[in-house]
């Protein structure tokens, strides 16, 4: 349904251009839920931005349905987009707020009337129509925009950092119905976020991006086990990613000599050991592998994160911290000392090195 072929664009003058999307290619199948994830600076808004018809590419190509988009304005590409700040109407109520884009296409006041009723029961808002924008809360104008794009019916939504200004609970909820509701619908529907629970929440597919870059593309749970680089493992907040080189079955680590899951690639590497699969156990005992002392604990859920500190002897310069994963009841205390090994099937091998 959308295409983007070696999507170009560039800003600034010619002597210090700052590329914003660097040749990317992306395709959407009709109704999709694809979701762009990358931190600030990314490029996600651009390329909104280039879909929508609101930015001009320095190269490459954008097709809509098979149509070369070039040229065609706006109001013509049947995209509707949805950005961060809402950007409601303060001087129109609910109804007028909504039934905006059905305005511009000279919709009549009657199909208008009905559109809006419809809308508003959709979003869970029924009866909202002759509210005040100013007497909403955040989630309520969150839902009257979302509406409000939704009007004119268009064939892609373009969502940009749509619950970023939400308190985190409204957020989780939200993102669970707007699934429910794009899938309902059949819309396709192409969003943009910093926030990696947002985006796996949502997405059937997700984008990383990196400077403008498609660092990697898949469904959320291939991307969450199978990160490929360093740079996605760290985005999806995964501390434990460190250089190391693979001979045969085993990996030399910072943190010492660990296994590797069968067929993992060999030579130089970056490696991921995910914090589930950092056992601890307590010192001293022989057997017990890396010592580290507890430096931190985080509560998160019935879950403890454990920031490990690894006991610096005999190596001279400082090893990078671990992060290991426990049960509330199991998690030892700060300042205890304890040994650590590596379950194998947590290590993951995401090469190649860098
Ligand atoms: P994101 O939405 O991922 O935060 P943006 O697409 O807004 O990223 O921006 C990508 C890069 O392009 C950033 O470096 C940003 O500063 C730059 N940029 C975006 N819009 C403009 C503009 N109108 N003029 C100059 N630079 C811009
Ligand atoms: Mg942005």
């Amino acid at each position: 349904m959308l295409s983007l072929a070696g999507v170009t664009v560039r800003f600034g003058d010619r002597k210090a251009p700052r590329t914003a999307l660097d040749a990317v290619d992306l395709e959407i199948a009709e109704h999709e839920i694809v979701c762009v994830l990358g931190p600030s600076g990314s490029g996600k808004s651009t390329l909104l931005r280039v879909v929508a018809g609101l930015q001009d590419v320095d190269g490459g190509r954008v097709s809509l349905d098979g149509a070369d988009q070039a040229g065609v304005p706006v109001h013509r590409r049947g995209v509707g987009l949805m950005f961060q700040d809402h950007q409601l109407f303060p001087q129109r109520d609910v109804g007028g707020n909504v039934a905006f884009g059905l305005r511009m296409r000279g919709v009549s006041r009657d199909e208008q009337a009905r559109r809006v009723e419809e809308l508003l029961d959709l979003v869970g808002l029924p009866g909202a129509r002759g509210r005040a924008v100013s007497s909403l809360s955040g989630g309520e104008q969150q839902r009257v925009a979302l509406a409000r794009a939704l009007a004119p019916r268009p064939r892609l939504l373009m969502l940009d950092e749509p619950l970023g200004q939400l308190d985190r609970s409204l957020r989780e909820r939200l993102v669970v119905e707007l699934r429910g509701l794009f899938g309902r619908l059949g819309t396709t529907v192409l969003a943009v976020t910093h926030d990696q629970g947002e985006a796996f929440a949502l997405a059937d597919r997700v984008v990383v991006m990196r400077d403008g870059r498609i660092a990697q593309t898949g469904t959320p749970l291939e991307v969450w086990q199978r990160p490929a680089s360093a740079f996605v493992a760290r985005f999806l907040g995964f501390d434990n990613v460190v250089p190391a080189t693979v001979s045969g079955a085993f990996a030399d680590t910072p943190w010492g000599r660990i296994s590797v899951p069968a067929g993992s690639a060999q030579g130089a590497v970056t490696l991921l050991v995910r914090p589930g699969g950092v056992r601890l156990s307590p010192a001293p005992d022989p057997a017990a592998g890396l010592r580290c002392t507890v430096e931190a604990r985080t509560f998160r859920g019935s879950r403890v994160v454990v920031v490990l500190r690894p006991d610096a002897v005999p190596v001279p310069v400082p090893l990078p911290l671990l992060e290991a994963e426990c049960d509330v009841r199991e998690a030892p205390l700060e300042g205890a000392e304890v040994g650590v090994t590596f379950a194998v099937e947590d290590v993951m091998v995401l090469a190649p090195a860098g």
